[in-house]
Parts: structure tokens; C-alpha cells; sequence
């Protein structure tokens, strides 16, 4: 008979695969001898195998009433029990934390019976009864799914003909009439009696915390935080202790650090007289830990005793639940906190300095992702400071998650969803939230709630996503009915905008223009950063495409250049016609003057790239895209045309509607400068417009990414070649002469046939002699290709005998690999997929292992068997995705090159795959 049942004093934190996070977390503080109420484990395993089969497995219910005698005689009580009654709580708790996205019912084991009993034992009868109506709304809505709003109607009824204001303010006689209600209410809700037998009882809620692991707002949060789904959640049965048996008990959630500055100090917050999810659900509004360690020193010492335990234990930041029952103390549960990203860093070099963790282990507390956050943006300070003056400042609540979130104001979930979706900015506001509006707080870009504090459902959530969060802002009113909120005399309509700052706290009316904070100035990033440096295996260097995109590469970190689009520098607004003749030219003898033209533009740009980088490597490749991205969009002159030619006979139109923008300013020129009138502008035009639709027409491509692109361009005007090769080779010359040490390094896209390369190697080789030869000074250069066309990858060892590098593209690799329009696939098919699980992520973000890495791991291995000392690196936009960068060390790529703004990200994740790869790791999940 397999184990399914694990008592606390059975388990240790290593198993977390078999009793969840939570469930190795108690197993873990009771074997270090934290006060922790008795109780068990059920097996994530037992959950999984109850879901297949639609009931539990066998011997689980034995073991289950085997284990609950053992909570029994550590606790000295009974179950069901009419003098001295256990109490029980069913939590869920999977591998990996899903804070609130789970099912949790308290109280259980109480009956008309065991009410009196609680009533006896803790001399509150008051109290018991409160804890008995909770376990019928808690149950009723947990395992038979009965609407809460229906307890809530009744709840207010009772409050209002008592005329009590608050939950506590009901008494005994109130108290037992609302338990009635409730009663009846179960039953007719759920077609049965409420279940006076606690074992039932108990039995029902684990079957109901299992199913709640299928419930929406764990599979939406699954697929958001890309959590398994087939992992299944444990239930953890715990001994109840009560924080609501008076002014001496109470509940409290602390940080062993301040989970938004990383600052040294126990944060968090204590709610007296009041139970389980209370501080959690931020209805009302808690005491800070500071109050409470003025107000109950003892006890707070015994509590910073067990923190500092559990901290120094775990080597991480805690974020720990507790309850005082009449002045005793009980841990319920610890896990690794979720932090800021500025917290992360800041615990990461203070645990270094206090010698808890080594650098390593702290390299791997910080997300990259963490990392990107720091580098986002914020407000601009004098932006800020206008929007005060101007009067545009709102309120101030909570700086519950930090960053600069504008939006407009949405104060619905299913519809902040919606937008969100469409790709508009939105800030969801609401008096709290809770588990059920996650969907919504998922596609908005900050987090506005009028209730509820630092542990609140909304600023746990937010950090966690990372989303700035503006919690506990009691200085507005959300009005949902009226579809606005207020903040004292002013009223924010729900869609208009509004700016929060997570760091501070401020809430604005309007947009607030936002900021680059200064990547310099953060210290304790770049003495993590730096850790990583001295260890990582893989280079980072930047796709650039510009001189001012290599300074701020450099700046980052950047190691070279890995892909510098030359053909971004043709898209400049005074170069574009020089570009579109030189394509429209039929020959060679047409083309040569517009290449004469772009030469000393082109060697402008080499000359800037090549200063910024130094004697550090700088890929440039030749011109890759297809020619129709240059020209006017061929529908778009068929319609100019034709309204040209109706303009002909009737001037005017054109003047007032029809047109380009450029055509009016061509038709008023003509006139201004006397030439004529509009319809001989008109006539000079229409020749022009129809010259450019013939050529626009003769190049179109039904398929241009699969067309004229990459090296054909090369190879069917191989001139364009020969210009590009002799600006980036006089440019290179001339640094040299002023004492530089170049290295560039040309690369060929596109190539899927070694002839491919060969011919573009001999078109562009002798140039570069020539070149070099005028000059008088030798560069040291390379020539290289892309590996981009999955025949390419295959091909790779004649590729190689001919290249001295390979970089990987990706982009085109993924497109051609799987036959997805990369220009296309993502808003016709590709999200619903990774929606559908049909596919587990959009491969163009994160690399494809198993398809696309098997092309690439062929490359490398063909490509190195021919040429043991090539340079192999990628420069696709998975060379800043952290997972694709962990397979390219795998794969033992020399570099990953991204944008200059990901080349921190890139630089920490390079530094991650390296410790892990070395094989150190934490076990404790956030
Ligand atoms: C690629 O295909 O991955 C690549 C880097 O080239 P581009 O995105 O310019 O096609
Ligand atoms: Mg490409």
C-alpha cells in the first residue's frame, strides 16, 4: 500500500515534489523544533491519482484517521469531541507557491456538539459560534460551491438588524439566529444537511482542496507563471489555534527583511482578535510589526527568535505566518519571501556580506528578469513634480510594489482582460482584490486598491508579477456601480488615465512622462552583475545597429557587437530615396551612381560603430531584408495613381482629399514657385507615380521572406556588396591608421547552400584587399554567416570550411524551421496555441530545445568537426530570453547577442547557466 499520509514530524524540506512547498515547510520547522501545531500531509501523488480516478485512492482514508489520532494525542483533544473538540484546518500547497490560487477550509470538526465544547474550552461562546458559522459559509462555498455572496447577503441582514457594524459585534443570541439561516441555506443550496460528522467533514475538504488544483484560477495562474499542470497539489490537516479568542490573540504575516527595499528589518503585520486569512484578505486595515513589538515585547522576542532561526536555516529572506492563541505563539508557515526586484539585489549582496550565502547562491536569487525590472523605467522626476503643481495629484496609499505604471483606470477584471488583450495599457482599480480577479491583474500594467496592506492579496500578487501596485489607498472610493473612483472632491472615470508610482505610493491624474534610471548608479546591481561576470562561460554581446546603440551597449556590458543590421541605416528619412532608386535601377550602370551616394553614409555609420567598440569584435552584416520593405506598399500606389489620374480632369479634389501627404507638399511647391498650376503639378506627378508602380510592381513577391532577400540580394547585385564591404573596410582602415585595433567581422546572411557563401566570400574578399591595399594599413577580419536556414544547420560542415564564424538567426531559423510567417503566426494562431498548450511557448521568444536547438546542436557539432576553432554565437531575439541563453551555454556557444537594453539581463542569465551548470541550487521555492 503506497504512503499517502505523512505526519509533520515525518518530513523534512527536501520533499516538496511529495508534500508541496507548504507541506515541507512544516514538516521542516517541526523537526527544527518551531512551535507548530500538529498535523499531516496528504501526498501531491494521492491528489494526482484521486483527479485520475474520480475518487480516492485506496488505504488513503485509513491512513488519514491513522494520522488525525496521532494530531490527537499531541493535541490532548478529540475530534468531534463534545468537551474537549480538535479543531482542524485542510490547506492546499503544491511544489511551487500559488499564493491564494488554491482552496483552504478552517474550522473543521466543529458540530452543534463540538460548538459547546470550543465554547467551554476557550470560555468564549461568543467566539465558537463565530468559528462554526465560519466553517458553514467557508464549507458551503469550498465543497459544495455555493455562491459566497448568498452567506455575505445574510451576514449584512443580521449585522443590520442587530445594529452591529462589525463581525464581532454580534452576539451569542445573533449569532445562533444567523447559524440557522446558514443551515438552511446550506441545504437548500446543496440539496443535503451540512455534514455534522466531522470525519465527513474532513474527508469532503481534502477532496475539495485537491479539486480546487483544476479550479480556473490555478490553471490561469499556472499557465501564467508556466507552472506544470499535472503536478497536483498536497493538503496539509493542521491542528487549528485561534487568533480570534480575544485582545491576546491575534494573526500576523512577517517578513524576515522588507520584501520592497531589501532592508534588514522584520516587516509585516499583526491583526489582533482575528483569524487565518483576515491579514491576508486586507479587510481591515492591520498593525504594523513595529506596534507590535512596542505593544507585546515578549512575545515579539520570542518571534524575532524564530525568524532569525528560520532565516539563518533556510539562507533566504522568510515570509512567515503565525497566530497567538491567548498569549502563545504558534509559526503555521514559512516560505522564501517574494521581493522587489530592488529587494532581491539588496539581499543578494547583504547575504553575501554577512556570510550566509556564497556569491553563487546569491547569483541565483535574483531573477533576470529581476534585473530587466531595474532597468525600466520611471517617472521623470520633474515630470512628477509638474504633475504636482499642475494639481494632478490624486492620493497616496501603499508603495506596495515598486515601478512607474500608466493606463487608463479600469475598475472591472474581466474587462481590464479584455483591454489588456488588445494590447491597450490599464491600470486595474478596485477596493481589494482577491484570488478570482488574478485574470484581470495578469493584462494590466499596475494595480490601484483602496483597502488592504504590504501583504494583501494585491501587493503580494503584484510583486510577484512584478506589476507596479499603489495598495491600501484609503484616500480613494472605488464606486463600481457609477463606474468611477474618488479621490476627495475628484472623480476618475473608469477609461480615463491615470499614472501610479509603486515606489512612493503617488496616484495621478493623467500621464506622467517616465525615465531610463541610470544603470551606473545601481551599485549592488553591478556588484551582482560583476560576480557573474568573474564566472560565467558564455560572452554577451549586443545586436547594435547604430553609434549610439553600441554606446549604450558598452555601457551595459557588452562584450562586441554580434549583428549590426546594416539596412536599419537605409531606413534614415534622408537616405530612403537614395535606397529606393538604388533598387529601382534595371542595371548595374544605373545602380553605381546611387551606391556612390550611400558609400560615404554607410562608412559614416561603420566609422561610429567601430570608435564606440574599440578593439572589441563587431559583426556586420550585409544587406539582409526583402527590397519591398524599402517601397511604397503596392495596393497603396495603385490607389494614388488612379486618384491622380481622376484628378487630372478635376484639380481640386486632390488638393483637398486624395493624395500623399508628400503630393500635396509637391503640388504646392510647383505652385508657389510659380511652375504652374495644380494640374500641371498633376501631370509632372502622374509619370513619376506610375514609373514607381511598374518597378514596386516587377518586384513583388507573393513570399518576399522566403524571396529576394538575404545573400541573393548579394548575389543578384553583388555591387551592393561590394559598396557595403568597401565602407566597412575603409572605415575600419581609417581607425587603424589612427591607432585603433578593428576587428570586424563580415557576415553573410541567409545562406542555405555553401555556394551561397563562397560566391558572396569571392565578391567581397577582393575588395577588402583593395581596400586595404589603398589605405596602406591590414585589418585583422573575419568572414562569417548566419545560420538561419534550417538547410544551413544541415549543412553545416561544408558551410564552415568556408566561414569562420556561425550566428545563429533564430528569427528565420524558428520561421523556416517550424513554417511560421514570423511576421504573421503570432496574432493569427501562435498565442492561441501556447493558450492551447499545443505548443508550451511562443517559440519565438523562447527557444524551441527540441526542434530548433536539435538544428543548432547539428550545426555545432558539423560545423566544429570542420573547423575545430569556429566562433559559433546567436543573434536572434532569443539571445536575450534567459531559458534560450541557459541552452546556448548548454550548447557551448562562445557568445548570446541581443539588445543593448537586455545585454544586463543577458549578462546575469550567461552567469545563472554557469552556477547551474556547475550544479548549485536553492530547494526553497517563494
Ligand atoms: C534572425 O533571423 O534571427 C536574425 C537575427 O535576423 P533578422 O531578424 O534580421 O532576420
Ligand atoms: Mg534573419
Amino acid at each position: 500500500m503506497p504512503k499517502h499520509v505523512y505526519l509533520f514530524s515525518e518530513g523534512n524540506a527536501e520533499m516538496r515534489d511529495l508534500l508541496g512547498g507548504k507541506g515541507a515547510g512544516l514538516a521542516e520547522m517541526t523537526r527544527l523544533g518551531l512551535p507548530v501545531p500538529p498535523g499531516f500531509t496528504i501526498t501531491t501523488k494521492a491528489c494526482v491519482s484521486s483527479m485520475k480516478r474520480g475518487k480516492f485512492p485506496p488505504g488513503l482514508r485509513k491512513q488519514v484517521f491513522a494520522a488525525l489520532a496521532t494530531v490527537e494525542q499531541a493535541s490532548g483533544k478529540r475530534f468531534g469531541d463534545a468537551a474537549n473538540p480538535l479543531l482542524v484546518s485542510v490547506r492546499s500547497g503544491s511544489k511551487f507557491s500559488m499564493p491564494g490560487m488554491m482552496d483552504t477550509v478552517l474550522n473543521l470538526g466543529l458540530n452543534a456538539k463540538a460548538v459547546e465544547g470550543l465554547a467551554h474550552l476557550s470560555g468564549d461562546r461568543r467566539a465558537a459560534l463565530d468559528a462554526y458559522r465560519r466553517l458553514l459559509s467557508m464549507f458551503g462555498r469550498i465543497v459544495k460551491g455555493i455562491e459566497a455572496a448568498k452567506f455575505e447577503d445574510l451576514l449584512t441582514a443580521h449585522k443590520r438588524k442587530a445594529g452591529a457594524a462589525r463581525d464581532t459585534d454580534l452576539d451569542e443570541r445573533a449569532l445562533e439566529a444567523l447559524l440557522a439561516d446558514y443551515r438552511a441555506l446550506y441545504r437548500a443550496a446543496a440539496g443535503e444537511a451540512f455534514p455534522e460528522d466531522p470525519r465527513k467533514q474532513l474527508l469532503q475538504a481534502i477532496e475539495a482542496v485537491f479539486r480546487s488544483w483544476n479550479g480556473k484560477r490555478a490553471v490561469d495562474y499556472r499557465n501564467a507563471m508556466k507552472i506544470p499542470h499535472d503536478l497536483g497539489t498536497a493538503a496539509n490537516v493542521q491542528a487549528m489555534v485561534f487568533g480570534n479568542l480575544g485582545e491576546d490573540s491575534g494573526t500576523g504575516v512577517v517578513f524576515t527583511r522588507d520584501p520592497a527595499t531589501g532592508e534588514r528589518r522584520a516587516y509585516g503585520e499583526y491583526l489582533a482578535n482575528a483569524q487565518g486569512e483576515d491579514v491576508v484578505a486586507g479587510i481591515r486595515t492591520p498593525m504594523r510589526i513595529a506596534e507590535l513589538e512596542a505593544k507585546l515585547p515578549d512575545l515579539y522576542a520570542e518571534l524575532a527568535k524564530h525568524l532569525a532561526l528560520l532565516e539563518r536555516h533556510y539562507k533566504d529572506v522568510q515570509d512567515v505566518e503565525f497566530t497567538v492563541e491567548r498569549g502563545k505563539l504558534y509559526v503555521l508557515q514559512t516560505r522564501a519571501a517574494k521581493r522587489t526586484a530592488a529587494a532581491a539585489v539588496r539581499i543578494a549582496v547583504d547575504m553575501v556580506r554577512e556570510g550566509l550565502v556564497s556569491r553563487e547562491e546569491a547569483i541565483l536569487r535574483v531573477d533576470p528578469q529581476q534585473v530587466y525590472q531595474l532597468l525600466l523605467p520611471r517617472f521623470d522626476d520633474a515630470a512628477k513634480e509638474e504633475a504636482h503643481r499642475a494639481g494632478k495629484f490624486l492620493a497616496k496609499g501603499l508603495n506596495a510594489s515598486p515601478g512607474a505604471a500608466t493606463g487608463v483606470a479600469i475598475l472591472h477584471p474581466d474587462r481590464a482582460e479584455e483591454l489588456g488583450r488588445q494590447g491597450k495599457p490599464v491600470i486595474l482599480v478596485r477596493q481589494e482584490t482577491s484570488p478570482d480577479d488574478v485574470h484581470g491583474m495578469l493584462h494590466s500594467k499596475g494595480i490601484l486598491t483602496s483597502r488592504g496592506g504590504a501583504t494583501s492579496h494585491a501587493a503580494v500578487v503584484a510583486r510577484g508579477l512584478g506589476l507596479p501596485c499603489v495598495a491600501g489607498c484609503e484616500a480613494i472610493t472605488v464606486d463600481y456601480a457609477a463606474g468611477e473612483f474618488r479621490a476627495g472632491e475628484r472623480i476618475v472615470r473608469e477609461g480615463e488615465p491615470i499614472s501610479l508610482d509603486g515606489a512612493t505610493g503617488e496616484v495621478f491624474q493623467g500621464l506622467i512622462p517616465t525615465v531610463q534610471p541610470a544603470f551606473e548608479e545601481q551599485r549592488e546591481l553591478q556588484e551582482v552583475l560583476s560576480w557573474g561576470d568573474g564566472l560565467r562561460r558564455l560572452q554577451v554581446w549586443a545586436n547594435a545597429d547604430y553609434p549610439r546603440d553600441a554606446r549604450v551597449a558598452r555601457r551595459h556590458g557588452a562584450q562586441g557587437i554580434g549583428l549590426c543590421r546594416t539596412e536599419h541605416m537605409f531606413f534614415e528619412p534622408e537616405r530612403l530615396p537614395l535606397v529606393r532608386e538604388m533598387i529601382l535601377a534595371r542595371n548595374r550602370g544605373e545602380r553605381q551612381p546611387w551606391l556612390d551616394r550611400l558609400l560615404p553614409l554607410q562608412r559614416a555609420d561603420f566609422l561610429g560603430i567601430f570608435r564606440e567598440m574599440g578593439d572589441l569584435p563587431v559583426v556586420i552584416r550585409l544587406l539582409d531584408p526583402p527590397l519591398h520593405e524599402f517601397l511604397p506598399k503596392y495596393e497603396e500606389l495603385i490607389e494614388e495613381v488612379a486618384k491622380l489620374k481622376v484628378a487630372v480632369h478635376n484639380p481640386d479634389a486632390l488638393v483637398t482629399s486624395a493624395g500623399t501627404e508628400a503630393d500635396r507638399r509637391f503640388l504646392k511647391e510647383v505652385t508657389e514657385r510659380g511652375e504652374g498650376d495644380v494640374g500641371e503639378g498633376i501631370r509632372r506627378l502622374l509619370p513619376e507615380k506610375e514609373r514607381l508602380l511598374a518597378a514596386v510592381a516587377r518586384e513583388r513577391e507573393q513570399n518576399p521572406m522566403l524571396g529576394l532577400r538575404g545573400c541573393r540580394l548579394g548575389i543578384t547585385m553583388p555591387e551592393v556588396t561590394e559598396m557595403q564591404v568597401r565602407a566597412i573596410f575603409e572605415a575600419a582602415c581609417a581607425l587603424k591608421k589612427e591607432g585603433v585595433d578593428v576587428h570586424p567581422e563580415v557576415m553573410i546572411p541567409l545562406v542555405g547552400h555553401v555556394n551561397e557563401l563562397r560566391h558572396q566570400r569571392m565578391t567581397l574578399e577582393p575588395v577588402a584587399r583593395q581596400v586595404m591595399e589603398e589605405q596602406g594599413v591590414q585589418v585583422a577580419y573575419k568572414v562569417g554567416t548566419m545560420i538561419e536556414v534550417p538547410r544551413a544547420a544541415l549543412t553545416a560542415g561544408e558551410i564552415a570550411e568556408h566561414a569562420e564564424f556561425f550566428s545563429f538567426g533564430t528569427n528565420d531559423l524558428t520561421q523556416m524551421g517550424f513554417g511560421y510567417s514570423r511576421d504573421d503566426a503570432e496574432g493569427k494562431f501562435l498565442l492561441k496555441y501556447v493558450d492551447m498548450h499545443i505548443l508550451p511557448e511562443n517559440p519565438f521568444q523562447v527557444l524551441d530545445r527540441d526542434g530548433i536547438g536539435q538544428l543548432m546542436r547539428l550545426a555545432v557539432e558539423r560545423g566544429r568537426k570542420a573547423r575545430p576553432d569556429l566562433k559559433v554565437g546567436i543573434c536572434g531575439e532569443h539571445g536575450g530570453d534567459p531559458e534560450s541563453i541557459e541552452f546556448c551555454d548548454a550548447l557551448g556557444l562562445m557568445y548570446v547577442s541581443c539588445s543593448p537594453y537586455r545585454v544586463p539581463v543577458a549578462r546575469h542569465a550567461a552567469a545563472q547557466a554557469t552556477v547551474r551548470s556547475r550544479g548549485a541550487g536553492s530547494a526553497q521555492d517563494k
